[in-house]
């Protein structure tokens, strides 16, 4: 088995895992595994057990949580948000954007030598 397909297959297990759960949408499953619409068709072709889960979903076979939990980037929790609130309080929002930082920052350096900028 090549390295390139050892790392897919370790994608699909954490994807399968991450779609048994009932806080997360499918859009979220697919933005926190970094798979894009294509990808995930693949999957799903080539994986009966995706396939299977997004069946259930479809049914709406998994277990129904009452309000619409999201997960706190910063700390991890999940909590209820309310309005566009990313994290569960102030002092995760200033983590996230701290964190957030140094990607940003990185992005843009790449852009500028991509282009050939100084
Ligand atoms: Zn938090």
């Amino acid at each position: 088995m090549s390295e390139r397909d050892q790392q897919e297959k370790l994608e699909e297990q954490a994807c399968a895992l991450l779609l048994r759960s009932p806080h997360l949408s499918v859009s979220q499953v697919l933005d926190l595994m970094d798979i894009g619409d294509a990808e995930f068709r693949e999957m799903l072709r080539s994986n009966p057990r995706i396939a299977s889960l997004m069946e259930q979903r479809r049914e709406g076979a998994l277990p129904s949580v009452e309000s619409k939990m999201t997960e706190c980037p910063a700390c991890g929790e999940w909590f209820v948000p309310y309005a566009s609130a990313r994290c569960c309080s102030d002092t995760c929002a200033k983590i996230d954007q701290i964190r957030n930082m140094p990607n940003a920052a990185r992005r843009f350096r790449m852009r500028n030598r991509q282009t050939g900028g100084s």
